[in-house]
């Protein structure tokens, strides 16, 4: 793990406690994405597994 910006990987999500916020970057050296469908055909039906909601703002 680290909390520093990894430039190999950007992400806008910034509701992720890993995303940089400042920057569109995740701050993970390597994450860990899947999907949700048997048979994926779009972006939406990825999923970034390392993904965890950021907690102590906004509820
Ligand atoms: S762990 Fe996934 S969702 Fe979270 S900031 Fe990194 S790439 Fe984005």
């Amino acid at each position: 793990m680290s909390d520093s910006k990894n430039s190999c990987i950007r992400c806008t999500v910034s509701q992720c406690q890993f995303n940089m916020v400042t920057e569109d970057y995740c701050t993970l050296r390597s994450i860990s994405v899947g999907t949700h469908e048997a048979d994926p055909k779009v972006p939406e039906c990825t999923d970034c597994n390392s993904f965890v909601k950021r907690t102590g703002c906004c509820g």
